[in-house]
C-alpha cells in the first residue's frame, strides 16, 4: 500500500481566524489565552481536514503564530541581545522579535524579514554570533504532537532542518568580521538531538526534516555538514524523512542518499525530470522515496494521469512500501480550500484545487496506484480526466489578437527615446529640488476605506458615493502631503483593494476568489488573483484617479502602477503557457496604461517591481533566462513615454549585488528601493556599480509601527551620501504606507522632510 502525505498546511484558519486574534492581541484587545485556543481549534480542524480525507502522514509542528522559522529562533534560545531584559513575557518577546515594539519605555525595531526561497512568503532571519547559547526553550514539534494525539491523530512532525536553518541565519553586527553561522552547526546539534530524542520518547514514528537548502546552487557547499551532522541525529531520532522541496536537488542525491536517513522527498512539481536520478541513488538502499507530485504553490488540479505515471516508475523500481505520494512542498502557498468560494463558475471551480483538495489528490493518487479497487476513487479518478480535458478545450480558445499582439513586438520598443542625460535634463519639468522627498505610493488604508469598500461590494452605496468617497481621500492625502512639505507627490491609493488585485480586476484573462487568501508575513494575508487565459486591457485602469489628484495640486503628481512581472508573480499564473508570454501580454496592456498616462499630463510614473527579484529561479543556472524576459517585460511597458516624463520603480528587498546589471538594464529614471534593514551593504552596491540614475534607498522602515526621529533619518542620508552622488539622491520611506497607520506615518514623514530640509542646508 503506497501512502500518501501532505508537508505542511495552511495556518491561518479557513476565515483567517489567526490574522484575527493576533491583531486583536497586539491592539490589547484580547489575552494571551485566547490566542492560544484560537490556534488550538484551528490546528484541530486542519487535523482532522487532512485525516478524513484519508492523507496518511499529517503534519504536526508546522503551525506558527507569525512564522516557522521565527518560532525555531525562539524555540532554540536565539533571540538577539536587544530583546533580552525587557521584560516582556515569551510571547511578546516573539511578537517584539516580528514587528519590534514600542510601548511603555521598550523601544525595539523587528529582526528582518526575507523571502522565503522563491515563494512569496517572508521569514525573519535568525541573527547569529558564537555568543549564541543554543537551549531548547520548548519543544514545538512535540507539544503538536502531543495535542494532536490527546485528539487521537498520529501525526508526522515537522522540523526545520539544521542546516537549512543555519544557511539562512546571517551574523549579528556584535559578530566577528570572518563569522559565518554554519559554524555554530556543532553548538546546535545537541538541541536537535534533544529535540528529536523527545520526539521519539513520545512515540512519532516518523519525522520530516526540512531541508529546502539542498535546491539551491548553496547546498552543495554543504555536503561535509550534512555527512557529520545527520549519522549524529539518526542515532537518536524517530525514522527521518528529509525533505526537499522548491527545486531540484541535481547532484545533491548523490551524498544524501548516502546519509542514514529513513526516507527523502523530492519535488517533482518543479523538477519532474530528477525522479529517475532520485530512484538510482536511493535503490540500492533502504530509503523510502517520497514523490512531491501535487503543487504546493500552483491552484491548478493535477493531472492524475502525469502523476501516476510518475509515481508507477517509482514503485516499479522500489516497491510499494518505498513510495510515498505527497505534496511537492508545504501547502502554505495556496487557499484552504475551493469550499469556501461561492461566486466561481461551475467551469472554473472544476479548474482549481486548494490545500484541502490537495490532500483529497495526494491520497486519491496513491489510492490509485495502490491498485484500490474502490469505487469512490475510480470516481474521482475519472473526473479528474474529465476536468484536465475540458481545461485543455478551453485554452484552446486563446485570444488570438493578444498573441499576434505579443509576437509583433519589435526591438525598439523596449528602449527609451534617449539617453538618462538627455532625460535628466528634460525632466527640469517636475520642478522638484535637491533631496526630492516622495513616498513609495500607498497612504493608510483606514477602517474607513475598508468599510466603503466593503459598502459598494454589498450595494449599501453606490458607485457615485463611493466615487466621492475615493475623491475627498484623495483630496485629503493631497493636501496631507501639501502640507506636511513633500515635493513628488502621490494619490495615495485609496481605491486599490491590493496592488497586484487592483489591475488583475481591470484586465481580461484573471479571475478573482471571496476567500482564498494565502499568507505573505506574520498577519498579512494577501488573496492572489488567477490568470486563467490571455490577458489584454479593456479600457485605462488608473488615469482618471491619477487626472484628478493632479488637478487639485500645482505640485507634480506620480502615476502608480504595478508591473508585469510583479503582477505575474504576484498572482496564481496559467500552467499552460509560459510565465514569459504571459508577462509579455501584461506588459503590452501596461504600455498602454503608461502612455495615456503621459497622455493625461502625468509627469512622472512610478511602475513597481518589487517581486522581480522572488521571481528569480533558485538554480543560478537558469537565472539569465529568467531576468532577460522579466527586464525586457519592464522596459517593454515603461520605454513608450517621451525623455520628459520621469519613469520610476521600486523594489521591496536589497541584495542587488547578483542582479545590479539587470537592474541598471531597466533604465528606470528613479528607483527606490528597501535599505533600512540591511545598513549600508546595498548602497554599497550601487557605489561598487556605478548606477547612473536617480535613486532612493528607503531611509526608514515602514513594516514596522516604530516612529524613526529626524536625526536618525539625517544619519542615513550622511552615511548614504558616502557612497551616492547628492544630485541624484531621492529621500522616501522603504515601502508603501497601507499597512500602517495614519498617526505613525504623519510622525515618521514629518521626520523624513525635516531630514531632506537639513540635507538641503547641508549639503551644497
Ligand atoms: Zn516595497
Amino acid at each position: 500500500m503506497v501512502a500518501s502525505s501532505v508537508l505542511g498546511f495552511p495556518r491561518i484558519g479557513p476565515n483567517r481566524e489567526i490574522k484575527k486574534v493576533v491583531e486583536a492581541y497586539w491592539a490589547g484587545k484580547t489575552n494571551a489565552e485566547e490566542v492560544t485556543k484560537v490556534a488550538a481549534e484551528v490546528k484541530k480542524l486542519n487535523w482532522t481536514e487532512l485525516q478524513q480525507r484519508g492523507v496518511t502522514y499529517i503534519p504536526s509542528g508546522d503551525f506558527s503564530l507569525y512564522d516557522h522559522v521565527l518560532d525555531h529562533s525562539a524555540a532554540f534560545n536565539a533571540i538577539p541581545k536587544r530583546y533580552h531584559g525587557l521584560g516582556l513575557s515569551p510571547l511578546d518577546t516573539y511578537f517584539a522579535m516580528a514587528r519590534g515594539r514600542q510601548a511603555d519605555g521598550v523601544d525595539v525595531p523587528a529582526g528582518e524579514m526575507k523571502k522565503w526561497f522563491d515563494s512569496n512568503y517572508h521569514f525573519l532571519v535568525p541573527e547569529l554570533d558564537d555568543a549564541v547559547e543554543f537551549k531548547l526553550n520548548f519543544n514545538k514539534p512535540l507539544e503538536e504532537f502531543n495535542e494532536a494525539k490527546a485528539l487521537g491523530i498520529t501525526t508526522r512532525p515537522v522540523v526545520l532542518g539544521p542546516i537549512t536553518y543555519l544557511a539562512l541565519s546571517k551574523a549579528t553586527k556584535e559578530a566577528k568580521a570572518d563569522f559565518e553561522p554554519i559554524s555554530l552547526l556543532p553548538k546546535i546539534l545537541p538541541v536537535y538531538k534533544q529535540l528529536l530524542s523527545e520526539l521519539k520518547a513520545a512515540g512519532a514514528e516518523w519525522v520530516q526534516i526540512d531541508e529546502p537548502i539542498l535546491v539551491t546552487d548553496k547546498g552543495a557547499n554543504f555536503e561535509s555538514q550534512y555527512v557529520s551532522a545527520y549519522p549524529d541525529l539518526v542515532a537518536v531520532a524517530p525514522k527521518l524523512l528529509l525533505t526537499t522541496f522548491y527545486g531540484r536537488l541535481e547532484s545533491n542525491v548523490n551524498f544524501i542518499a548516502k546519509l542514514p536517513i529513513a526516507g527523502l522527498h523530492i519535488d517533482l512539481d518543479r523538477a519532474p525530470e530528477q525522479l529517475e536520478k532520485a530512484i538510482n541513488a536511493v535503490s540500492s538502499t533502504p530509503i523510502v522515496l517520497s514523490l512531491g507530485v501535487v503543487s504546493g504553490r500552483s491552484v491548478w488540479k493535477t493531472d492524475f494521469s502525469a502523476a501516476i505515471k510518475l509515481a508507477e516508475k517509482a514503485i516499479s523500481a522500489l516497491g510499494e512500501d518505498r513510495v510515498i505520494v505527497a505534496t511537492a512542498s508545504t501547502v502554505l502557498h495556496i487557499p484552504v480550500t475551493l469550499a469556501s468560494e461561492k461566486k466561481l463558475t461551475e467551469e472554473q471551480k472544476d479548474w482549481f484545487s486548494f490545500a484541502l483538495e490537495k490532500a483529497s489528490e495526494v491520497a486519491t493518487i496513491a489510492a490509485v496506484v495502490s491498485g484500490s479497487q474502490d469505487a469512490a476513487v475510480a470516481a474521482a479518478l475519472e473526473a479528474n480526466r474529465t476536468s484536465i480535458a475540458k481545461r485543455r478545450d478551453f485554452e484552446k480558445n486563446s485570444d488570438d489578437s493578444v498573441r499576434k499582439r505579443v509576437a509583433s513586438i519589435t526591438p525598439d520598443q523596449y528602449e527609451r527615446k534617449s539617453p538618462f542625460a538627455v532625460r535628466l535634463d528634460a525632466q527640469k519639468v517636475l520642478n522638484l529640488p535637491k533631496f526630492p522627498t516622495t513616498t513609495i505610493g500607498s497612504f493608510p488604508q483606514t477602517k474607513e476605506i475598508r468599510q466603503a469598500r466593503a459598502k459598494l461590494g454589498k450595494g449599501e452605496i453606490s458607485e457615485g458615493e463611493y466615487e466621492e468617497f475615493i475623491k475627498k481621500e484623495i483630496e485629503s492625502a493631497v493636501r496631507f502631503q501639501e502640507k506636511i512639505g513633500l515635493d513628488l507627490l502621490v494619490h495615495g491609493e485609496p481605491e486599490r483593494n491590493d496592488m497586484v488585485q487592483y489591475f488583475g480586476e481591470r484586465l481580461s484573462g484573471f479571475v478573482f476568489t471571496q476567500n482564498a487568501w494565502v499568507q505573505s508575513y506574520g498577519s498579512r494575508y494577501v488573496r492572489p488573483p488567477i490568470i486563467v487565459s490571455d490577458v489584454s486591457r479593456k479600457e485605462p485602469m488608473t488615469v482618471r484617479w491619477s487626472q484628478y489628484a493632479q488637478s487639485l495640486t500645482s505640485k507634480p503628481m506620480k502615476g502608480m502602477l504595478t508591473g508585469p512581472v510583479t503582477i505575474l508573480n504576484w498572482s496564481f499564473p496559467r500552467v499552460d503557457i509560459s510565465r514569459e508570454l504571459q508577462a509579455q501580454q501584461l506588459a503590452l496592456a501596461l504600455r498602454d496604461e503608461v502612455c495615456d498616462l503621459e497622455a493625461a499630463g502625468i509627469k512622472a510614473i512610478q511602475v513597481d517591481e518589487p517581486a522581480l527579484r522572488e521571481g528569480l529561479p533558485l538554480r543560478r543556472a537558469d537565472w539569465d533566462s529568467y531576468l532577460n524576459w522579466a527586464g525586457n517585460t519592464f522596459k517593454l511597458s515603461t520605454a513608450g513615454v517621451g525623455d520628459h516624463t520621469q519613469t520610476h520603480s521600486h523594489f521591496c528587498y536589497s541584495d542587488f549585488d547578483d542582479i545590479f546589471p539587470q537592474i541598471q538594464r531597466l533604465d528606470a529614471d528613479v528607483i527606490s528601493i528597501e535599505a533600512s534593514k540591511s545598513d549600508m551593504k546595498l548602497i554599497n552596491t550601487f557605489k561598487h556599480y556605478g548606477y547612473s540614475n536617480n535613486i532612493g534607498p528607503g531611509v526608514y522602515d515602514v513594516h514596522s509601527p516604530r516612529v524613526p526621529g529626524d536625526v536618525e533619518i539625517q544619519e542615513r542620508i550622511k552615511a548614504m551620501l558616502a557612497y551616492l552622488d547628492q544630485s541624484l539622491l531621492y529621500v522616501n520611506p522603504d515601502c508603501g504606507l497601507k499597512t500602517r497607520g495614519w498617526k505613525e506615518t504623519e510622525a515618521s514623514l514629518v521626520s523624513l522632510v525635516q531630514a531632506a530640509r537639513w540635507a538641503r542646508e547641508n549639503y551644497v
